[in-house]
C-alpha cells in the first residue's frame, strides 16, 4: 500500500467587499487570522500565513493559541523581509504577557527580533491613520477578551449652516465660529471569540458597512457547545443579522470543523436570502467565494467597456 498524500491546506479565504478586501483563514480551535489589506490591519493572527505579513498592525482579540500562536513568527518575518517593526494592539492586561513571550524568544534566539506592543483598553482608540481609528470593545469569551470597530471620523457641516454661501461660511469660521460637526461612519466591526451579547447589537457594530462575526456552531444539538465555549450559535446569529445588522458585507468566520458544510452552506444562503441590507458570507468557502469574485470582476469589466 502506498500512503496517501498529505492534504493541501492552507488557502487562503476571500471577500471582496468594495473598497475593502477580506482574506485570511479561520477556522475555530486551529486557527484565525482576518485581513483587511486596506487598512494595513489583521484581526488576529493564529498562524502566520505569507498574506498576514504585509499588514502592520495586528489587532489581537484574546490570547487562545489559535488566534495569538502566529505572532512572534510575524514579527520575525517582517523584520527579516525588510517590511518594518509589526505592532500588535491588545487588551491591557495581555501586554506584559505577550511582552514576556516575546523576551523568552530572545533567549532561544539569542538576537532581538524589533516588535510593538500596545494595550488597548475596551472604548479606547488606537488611530491606524488621519481619519481611521480601532476601537476596542468588551465581549463575552476568555479572561480579557475584545472585539474591534474601525471607524472613519469625518467633519460635516452642521445642519443650520447648510444653506449657508461659501463665504459667509469663510466668514464665520475666521471669526472663531465651530461650523462643522464630527460624524463617526463605522467602517468594519470584529466580533473577536464571544458568546453573543449586547456589544454586537450597538448601532456601532450593527451600522458596520462590514460584520466579521463567529459563529461556531450550526448543529441544533451544539446549543449548549457554544454556551459552554462561549460562542455563537447559528440560532442567536440569524436573530442579530435579521434584527440589527445593516453590513453590505456580513462574513462569518470560525466555523467548527465539526460542521456538516453542505448543511452549513445551505443555511447561510437561507440566511443571506432573508437579510435585506447585504449579504451573508462563509470566509473558508472557497468556491462560493471565487464564484463571486468571478462575476463582480465581470461586472466591473462590463461597467468599463
Ligand atoms: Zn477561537
Ligand atoms: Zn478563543
Amino acid at each position: 500500500m502506498v500512503p496517501r498524500r498529505p492534504s493541501r491546506e492552507g488557502q487562503i479565504g476571500f471577500i471582496y467587499s468594495p473598497p475593502y478586501r477580506v482574506q485570511g483563514i479561520s477556522v475555530a480551535g486551529e486557527q484565525t487570522i482576518l485581513q483587511v489589506p486596506e487598512l494595513d490591519l489583521n484581526f488576529d493572527i493564529g498562524m502566520c500565513p505569507r498574506v498576514a505579513l504585509p499588514a502592520s498592525y495586528v489587532a489581537l482579540s484574546h490570547a487562545h493559541m489559535d488566534h495569538l500562536g502566529g505572532l512572534p513568527y510575524y514579527f520575525s518575518q517582517r523584520f527579516f523581509q525588510k517590511l518594518g517593526k509589526g505592532t500588535c494592539i491588545c487588551h491591557p492586561d495581555l501586554v506584559d504577557p505577550i511582552r514576556r513571550m516575546m523576551k523568552s524568544w530572545v533567549d532561544l534566539e539569542a538576537q532581538e527580533t524589533p516588535h510593538e506592543i500596545i494595550g488597548l483598553a475596551p472604548g479606547d482608540e488606537f488611530q491606524l491613520r488621519k481619519d481611521v481609528f480601532l476601537r476596542g470593545f468588551e465581549v463575552n469569551h476568555t479572561r480579557s477578551s475584545m472585539g474591534y470597530l474601525v471607524v472613519e471620523k469625518r467633519s460635516k457641516l452642521k445642519e443650520e449652516f447648510r444653506d449657508m454661501p461659501q463665504n459667509r461660511l469663510r466668514e464665520l469660521k475666521a471669526s472663531g465660529t465651530e461650523i462643522t460637526r464630527m460624524i463617526e461612519v463605522p467602517l468594519v466591526a470584529c466580533s473577536g471569540d464571544t458568546s453573543p451579547g449586547d456589544f454586537l447589537v450597538s448601532d456601532e457594530f450593527a451600522n458596520a458597512k462590514i460584520i466579521l462575526c463567529e459563529c461556531t456552531f450550526f448543529d441544533s444539538d451544539h446549543r449548549e457547545r457554544a454556551k459552554t465555549g462561549h460562542h455563537i450559535h447559528v440560532e442567536d446569529f440569524k436573530k442579530m443579522l435579521l434584527e440589527s445588522w445593516k453590513a453590505q458585507d456580513v462574513v462569518i468566520t470560525h466555523i467548527s470543523r465539526r460542521s456538516d458544510m453542505n448543511r452549513v452552506r445551505q443555511i447561510v444562503a437561507g440566511m443571506s436570502e432573508e437579510y435585506s441590507n447585504g449579504s451573508v458570507h462563509m470566509l473558508m468557502d472557497h468556491r462560493t467565494n471565487r464564484e463571486r469574485y468571478e462575476s463582480q470582476k465581470e461586472e466591473f469589466l462590463k461597467e468599463q467597456s
